[in-house]
Parts: C-alpha cells; sequence; structure tokens
C-alpha cells in the first residue's frame, strides 16, 4: 500500500491534511481502558474513536499513517482473547450499523459491519428472510463475527464468513476495495478471516435464505454412546450439537431441524435462568462445579421439544462471563479427543471446568484462515 506522504504533496494540500487530522484528532477519546467482555484481557489504546462517517475513518487511518501509529478496529470486545487490543489508536463502528440494501429476488442483504447479527436477524425477518446459520450468541458485529470466522453448527453449514459473497474494505491508505469471489477469489478468500489485519471492513452482503423455523430436540445420553454412533447423529439434524458435562459420563443432545410448524411457548425460559444461576454460582465459587454440573444434567437431560424462529433456536443466553478456550478438530478425532480432555479434566487437581464442553460440526470451506479450512471440523 502506499503511504501518504506529506513531502509529495503541494503545500496548500499540507495545509488541508494537517487541519483535518488535528480535528480529527481531537475527537479521540484519550485514556480509555479497554477490557474484553470476558475481562481477561485489556489494553490502553493511546486514543479511542468512534468515526461517524467512512471519510472520518479514512482521516484516523492518515492521521496513524502521519504518527505512525497502530490501528484496531473493534466490535462488541467479545473475542476471548486480545486479538482486538492495542496500545495505538482503536476504531468502533458502532455508527455503522445499518442495513444498506435488501434484494429480495437474491435473497441479499448489504449491511454495515458495525451492525449486531441480533439487529441484523431481527430487521431481515420483517423481510422474510436468515442467515443459514448462526454462532452460539449474536451480540457480536457482522465485522467481527467475520474477521474470526465465526460459525455454528451443521455438517452441511459453513461458518458466517461462507455467506458472504461481497465486502468493501477500506485499506490502510484509505482506499476502498469491494472483493467477492467474481472479482478476485483469493483476496475474497484472504479478507473473509483476516482476523482484523486485512483492512476494516464497512459493508457486508449476505447470502440468506428464506425465514424458517427451527424444531429442537433435546436430551441426555450417555458419551459413549454419542461418540460411537456419531454420524448418525450428525446427518440426523440440519444442526446437531452436544454438550458434555465434565465430572460426568453424560452429554445433552440437541437436534434442530428445518420445519414448517409454528413456534412452540417457550418452556425454556425458566431452564436458561437455572442454568445461569448454576453457572454462575460456579464463576464465584469454583469448587462446587463438579456438583453443579451433575445438578445441571440430572435436571436438563430429560427429552424437551421447542420450536422458533432459526436465530432464537441457534442462539444460546448467556448472562455470565465465561473463559473461553475453542479449538477446531477433524471430525474423526472427535472421540479420541474428548477421552482424552476428559482424563485431563479428572486428573489435573484444582481444576474446575466451569462450563459445559460444547461440540459442533461444521463444513468445510476454502477461507485461507479459517480453521474448517479444507477438511470438515468439529469444534
Ligand atoms: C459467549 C461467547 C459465545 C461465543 N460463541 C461463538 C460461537 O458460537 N461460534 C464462534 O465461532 N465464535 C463464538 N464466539 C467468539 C466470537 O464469535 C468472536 O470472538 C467474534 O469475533 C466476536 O465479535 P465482536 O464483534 O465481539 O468482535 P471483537 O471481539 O470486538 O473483535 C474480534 C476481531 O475482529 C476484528 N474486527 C471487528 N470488527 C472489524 C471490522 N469492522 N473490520 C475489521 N476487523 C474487525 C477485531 O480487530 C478483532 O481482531 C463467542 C464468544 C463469546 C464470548
Amino acid at each position: 500500500m502506499a503511504d501518504n506522504d506529506a513531502t509529495f504533496r503541494p503545500s496548500s494540500l499540507n495545509i488541508i491534511y494537517s487541519s483535518k487530522t488535528s480535528s480529527i484528532k481531537k475527537s479521540g477519546i484519550a485514556n480509555v481502558e479497554f477490557k474484553n467482555w470476558a475481562e481477561t484481557f485489556d489494553c490502553k489504546p493511546e486514543l479511542f474513536f468512534a468515526p461517524k462517517t467512512q471519510e472520518e475513518v479514512a482521516e484516523i487511518l492518515e492521521l496513524a499513517r502521519d504518527e505512525h501509529k497502530k490501528v484496531r478496529v473493534v466490535g462488541c470486545r467479545h473475542s476471548p482473547s486480545d486479538i482486538a487490543c492495542t496500545s495505538g489508536f482503536m476504531i468502533s463502528l458502532l455508527n455503522f450499523n445499518k442495513i444498506l440494501e435488501i434484494d429480495k429476488n437474491k435473497r441479499q442483504v448489504k449491511v454495515q459491519a458495525g451492525m449486531t447479527l441480533g439487529d441484523l436477524n431481527d430487521s431481515i425477518y420483517s423481510h422474510n428472510l436468515a442467515l443459514p446459520v448462526q454462532g452460539s450468541i449474536s451480540s457480536i458485529t457482522v465485522g467481527g463475527a467475520i474477521s474470526v470466522a465465526t460459525h455454528g453448527t451443521g455438517i452441511e453449514f459453513g461458518s458466517i464468513s461462507s455467506s458472504v459473497t461481497e465486502m468493501d474494505l477500506m485499506l490502510s491508505n484509505g482506499s476502498i476495495l469491494t472483493v467477492s469471489s467474481d472479482k478476485d477469489l483469493e483476496l475474497f478468500q484472504a479478507a473473509l478471516c483476516s482476523l482484523g489485519s486485512f483492512g476494516i471492513i464497512l459493508n457486508v452482503t449476505f447470502q440468506c435464505e428464506p425465514a424458517f423455523n427451527l424444531l429442537l430436540r433435546q436430551y441426555g445420553l450417555p458419551l459413549k454412546d454419542v461418540i460411537e454412533n456419531l454420524d448418525v447423529h450428525i446427518s440426523g439434524s440440519d444442526h446437531f450439537r452436544f454438550m458434555w458435562f465434565p465430572y460426568t459420563d453424560s452429554v445433552v443432545v440437541s437436534h434442530a431441524t428445518r420445519t414448517e410448524l409454528p413456534a412452540t411457548k417457550d418452556t425454556w425460559f425458566r431452564k436458561i435462568w437455572t442454568y445461569c444461576w448454576d453457572y454462575g454460582v460456579g464463576t464465584y465459587l469454583p469448587h462446587v462445579v463438579p456438583y453443579i454440573n451433575r445438578f445441571f444434567y440430572m435436571t436438563h437431560s430429560a427429552f424437551s421439544r421447542k420450536i422458533d424462529r432459526s436465530y432464537r433456536i441457534l442462539n444460546f443466553e448467556c448472562l455470565f462471563k465465561q473463559y473461553v478456550n475453542e479449538w477446531a478438530i477433524p471430525l474423526e478425532k472427535t472421540g479420541v479427543v474428548l477421552w482424552q480432555l476428559r482424563e485431563w479434566v479428572e486428573t489435573i487437581p484444582d481444576l474446575y471446568v466451569h462450563f459445559p464442553v460444547e461440540v459442533r460440526f461444521s463444513k468445510a470451506d476454502n477461507i485461507f484462515l479459517s480453521p474448517a479450512l479444507v477438511e470438515t471440523h468439529v469444534t
């Protein structure tokens, strides 16, 4: 990328350049203490910006180039890592939160990258559209979800990035680059999971499908049975996942399948609150976690059935912070990894695994940095 070196500019442009950058500098907030959602990582960006226009974003980048600062964009801070941290300039696109275009014939929606998936899901539902798959939460931005190839579950469904048809990015020199599989496949594959290092994602076009309900069936099974019959489970519904409860030999399996049936009443409400309470207690009293897990499995392993909008079924209400550790492994290693993990959890003294181990399945893709590149993966 070409550097915008002020020495090559006519003097009149230099004046405009400095007055623009000094005014954008004043809009930056100093002494912001940044923490990620789980409060496991923090940093102090020199300046924090919440620009309102693309021109302002370009001016911040110009200032950064001028002052040799590094720039990170931050979404909803949900990454369980320091990936959004910087001591330089931090930019939030919280003001870039609108739907720009809906093409009902192609079932495509163009959205600004600072919009949360939650707002996007609700908005496009009213146009009878839905994303094919969701991660566990929707309180994350479109830009944040795509930057890490956020995934849900379902062996025929790739990550959220797999549903992207086109993206507009601002590069570090302030220029706008539009990437799509038609324009330049390699650039597109690089941009679909770029960990915030390719450019600033401004707008994203998603390929949607007609809005759909999911029928969710959940029930308890021994871990061994699920591992031995994994193929049957995986192909048994659109979106299969299971949760293994450390300190037990049991899992709760979830099968969600597309249905024409209407939504049922939410009998899950009480369960979710019990769940959050249980795991809230575990946050502050870790040594009771093994008992909580056994109790939780007892109370949640009975068969339950529920129908609702796709995103409400696939999302998960998570009120307490989690110390998340996510692995991507090839499908055929599922059993080996879980058995080894079980042994490890049970033999390390004073280790309290606070949350069930959630096992999900994702279709292989061709996104360069995606955890599901080429092989079908479990996470
Ligand atoms: C409770 C919980 C549940 C989760 N569930 C899932 C799940 O089911 N599946 C899954 O795959 N992941 C899951 N995650 C991880 C989450 O999807 C990712 O961390 C996601 O990146 C968070 O989005 P965010 O908006 O909070 O981004 P941030 O955490 O703020 O940023 C993440 C990265 O994206 C970059 N970025 C953000 N916006 C832009 C932009 N506009 N342009 C360029 N780069 C940008 C940042 O620089 C950073 O590198 C979960 C995390 C939590 C805490």
